[in-house]
């Protein structure tokens, strides 16, 4: 079975780099982190395979490609103050994480939150995990060198931008609920600047200013 992963897991790196991930430290710490650990059993044969998978309430995993996309444009450095929206399995997390930040992460669900704050205090993780509506941020650790939303967003959330640090980046999924673009978004002396980045599809960010329920 660990075999089986193993070269299941070079595979997966290696479609990366194909696909345009060049980042040695964010491949790195894909390569170190079990994927199979926040799926249940049964889609253990897929944990590997480039797509989206589901957890539970309803919600996915993102495809691997798009973790380490989305990571790459942050442009992550040692010791950032990282806020992710949409915690979801907590895999985006602990990638944050391995890549020495400092990760404050929000989720709406419940169950998610509970079953994520597991597994990082099992593993000795030091990452600060809330429950709440994350469309509004997380007002009482702001501000943040980078914020990445993991959710489909109606709108660019001003709340979003205003708990980001002078010289922060923001990637955030811009669209309807069936596709999206990404937004890198760099802030300076004030003035900020929008990039984008592709299409993608992912699930919605539900709440004050996301979509409503
Ligand atoms: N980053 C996750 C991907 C999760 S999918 C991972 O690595 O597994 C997006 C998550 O955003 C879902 O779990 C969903 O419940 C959550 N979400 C949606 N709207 C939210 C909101 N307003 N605040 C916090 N989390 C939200």
């Amino acid at each position: 079975m660990n075999q089986n992963f193993t070269l299941k897991k070079s595979k997966l790196i290696s479609d990366l780099e194909n696909k345009g991930i060049n980042n040695q430290d964010i491949l790195k710490a894909i390569q170190k982190i079990p994927r199979e650990l926040f799926l249940s059993k049964s889609f253990w044969n897929k944990a590997y395979d480039d797509n989206a998978l589901p957890i539970d309430c309803g919600q996915t995993i993102s495809q691997p490609f798009t973790v380490a996309y989305m990571t790459q444009l942050l442009e992550v450095e040692k010791g950032m103050r990282v806020l992710e929206i949409g915690t979801g399995s907590g895999y985006q997390a602990i990638l944050l994480h391995l890549l020495k930040c400092n990760v404050y992460t929000i989720e709406r669900h419940k169950p998610l939150y509970e079953k994520a704050k597991l597994f990082f205090e099992h593993n000795k993780l030091p990452i600060s995990c809330h429950l709440g509506d994350g469309s509004k941020g997380l007002l009482n650790h702001a501000p943040y060198n980078r914020i990445i939303v993991t959710a489909a967003s109606p709108d660019i959330p001003e709340e979003l931008l205003k708990q980001l640090e002078d010289n922060g980046k923001m990637v955030i999924p811009v669209g309807d609920t069936t596709s999206q673009t990404m937004y890198l978004i760099t802030k300076k002396d004030n003035n900020f600047t929008y990039e984008e980045k592709g299409k993608f599809k992912f699930v919605p960010l539900v709440g004050e200013f996301g979509f409503s329920e």
